[in-house]
């Protein structure tokens, strides 16, 4: 058995299963360069009648250099058109000669909207197979996972149609939803204490509630604890102080709470209750206290680790969950989109600022634009670098072509190389380029900022007052997290100064502007409190560009920041703040229909 290279000192794989899953990981790393060249005559040879590649005259040639020299690297913006045709419902053969079976609704957003990113039926069983490769890697460093669950806070959205009539929904609704999911087979390593019903309904409170009290009842059987992202695991956490009382009683009744009404939980969920005055007395006496430190292992005390993505944007929950777990390791598994897969942490274990994802090859094909992080655009040059040619210590662009049609597609995430397993590169999740706030899955640019400060400035013009400066900040010392944007204000009429009321229309105002992620987890998801505007005394932002002179930066080249996460600068920015405001409702928000 070739599992050799994989075998951490726990010993060899848990299991035949896992045997076989570790091979294959061998295999496709060993041999990376001949499966890339595989997958791209695969995708070339059958998308060859494709408008797509017909227009750029590759006239069914299958091999990289004709691949390279006449497929041009793109953006999704330049595929927008294309993309819009088969929303609206062209189904001839344009990206891809197999059935666009729906969209991927990305949380990378372009005007505003999200991506929609076209798939075909084939990649769910390619979702599903990196999946599988996830708990055999686990089991090499964790032994003993099949003798108890794993309690994940798993959720599906709600999704629309497109004009055309085909289904546009995340991916992770797409793979909950089907059959891959609902009728997995059993796996005794891989076991969930939230019921499929519970995970598919699109009430976000039902579901949560009823994935949490499932938790409860199982407490001692759970023995990780996990969400996709680090944000959503702190989320569970906070649903919990908000709720427990009303657990607590279901637990001391053996019945399920009014507020469950969706038929298909409360039918299953009949299945799971019982009364347990002793659990409802822990639960009470836990829950009640002040403190709530490592409140994880309290509830959940055979808890081994965590398993959510701290990796990115999601490194700023790592001390608040430390602090709620006491510290319990936090596994990132792997890294994966809604145009792609990508691949797996081979070492869960490590450290999160230590993680290193290896590109699975089978997954699609994938090229590497040099990235330099000092240059002002990033680019050192235009040339693709194919993935067993990448090197060591630098940084690229992930470009990728996948079974669905995307060609030389730029994903917008920025990688560096730290090192190899067999052939196949590992990559230090580096950032998402041009993202400045982030609290869930939203990601906002700086445009997208300064199109809403000028939107919600418009409001102070009643009260011949402009914004001088702004800059933000992501706070997630609540939860959940929340925008922050700072405001220096120029009222020219210091008898007519802009009221609270206004300030919060502005909030208001400023969330409108942003784009439909950040909504969605503003209405839907909750995952996002309301925004912030703190405004400062006058003044403040030239002591702010003092400050950064005075660390070295250059008095003729400064910018002000338009996102602000190193303490020295936000606590300068919060002891001069005069009044804060919040956005008093909800954005507007519903599932968009695609034009
Ligand atoms: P979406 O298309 O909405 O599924 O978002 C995919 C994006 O999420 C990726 O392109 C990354 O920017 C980010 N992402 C996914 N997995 C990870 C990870 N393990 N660590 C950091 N960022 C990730």
């Amino acid at each position: 058995m070739a599992v050799d290279a994989l075998c951490s000192p726990l010993g060899p794989p848990a299991c035949e299963k896992d045997a076989k899953a570790l091979q294959f990981i061998e295999q496709m790393t060993r041999n990376a360069d001949a499966v890339q060249a595989c997958v791209l005559a695969e995708i070339l040879s059958r998308n060859a009648e494709t408008e797509y590649l017909r227009l750029y005259n590759l006239d069914g040639a299958t091999d990289r250099e004709s691949f390279k020299s006449k497929i041009p690297m793109v953006t999704y913006e330049d595929l927008q058109p294309i993309i819009q045709r088969i929303a609206n419902g062209d189904r001839s053969p344009i990206l891809s000669s197999y059935p666009i079976s729906e969209f991927l609704t990305s949380s990378g957003t372009s005007a505003g909207e999200r991506k929609l990113m076209p798939t075909i039926r084939e990649e769910l069983d390619r979702r599903q197979l990196l999946y599988s490769l996830l708990m055999p890697v686990m089991n090499l460093y964790m032994p003993g996972l099949d003798k108890g669950k794993g309690l994940y806070f798993l959720f599906v959205k709600s999704e629309s149609k497109t004009p055309g009539g085909l289904l546009a929904r995340p991916v992770l609704t797409s793979y909950y939803k089907s059959d891959h999911f609902k009728t997995r087979s059993f796996d005794p390593y891989n076991v969930y204490t939230s019921p499929n019903e519970a995970i598919l309904c699109p009430d976000s409170f039902q579901s949560m509630y009823s994935q949490m009290l499932c938790g409860l009842y199982e407490r001692k059987q759970v023995l990780r604890l996990g969400a996709i992202f680090a944000s959503g695991l702190l989320r569970a956490i906070r649903f919990l102080q908000l709720n427990w009382q009303e657990l607590a009683m279901d637990i001391r009744t053996g019945t399920l709470n009014a507020k469950i009404f969706d038929s298909d939980i409360r039918q299953c969920m009949a299945r799971v209750l019982r009364p347990d005055s002793e659990l409802a007395d822990f639960i009470e006496s836990e829950c009640s206290k002040d403190n709530w430190e490592r409140i994880i292992t309290r509830i959940w005390p055979n808890t081994k680790y965590l398993e959510v993505i701290v990796t990115g944007a999601m490194a700023q929950y790592i001390p608040t969950l430390d602090y709620y777990s006491g510290g319990l390791p936090k596994v990132c598994t792997m890294y994966a989109s809604s145009e792609c897969y990508f691949g797996l942490n081979l070492n869960p274990m490590c450290k999160p600022s230590e993680v290193s994802y290896t590109i699975m090859p089978n997954m699609a094909y994938f090229e590497f634009l040099p990235h330099d992080p000092t240059s002002p655009t990033g680019a050192t040059s235009d040339k693709l670098v194919d993935l067993v040619n990448v090197e060591v210590g630098k940084e690229y662009e992930l470009v990728i072509t996948t079974y669905a049609g995307l060609c030389r597609y730029r994903v917008g995430d920025i990688l560096r190389v730290t090192g190899f397993h067999n052939s196949a590169p590992q990559f230090h999740f580096v950032r998402r380029k041009n993202v400045l706030l982030s609290i869930d899955s939203d990601k906002t640019d700086e445009a997208e900022l300064q199109a809403a400060v000028e939107n919600a400035s418009k409001l102070l013009n009643a009260f011949n007052t402009s914004v001088v400066e702004y800059t933000s900040h992501a706070d997630t010392k609540t939860i959940p997290g929340h925008y922050v944007i700072y405001w220096e204000l120029l009222a020219k009429d210091s008898n007519n100064f802009p009221t609270n009321d206004a300030l919060e229309r502005c909030c208001l105002a400023m969330e409108e502007s942003l784009n439909s992620v950040y909504r969605q987890g503003r209405v839907e998801c909750n995952s996002i409190g309301p925004l912030e505007i703190r405004v400062v005394k006058t003044g403040t932002f030239e002591e702010l560009m003092d400050y950064a002179i005075s660390k070295g930066a250059s008095i003729n080249q400064y910018k002000v920041p338009r996102c602000v996460n190193v303490t020295p600068i936000t606590e300068l920015l919060d002891s001069r703040v005069v009044s804060a405001h919040f956005s008093q409702r909800l954005p507007r928000w519903t599932p968009e229909r695609r034009r």
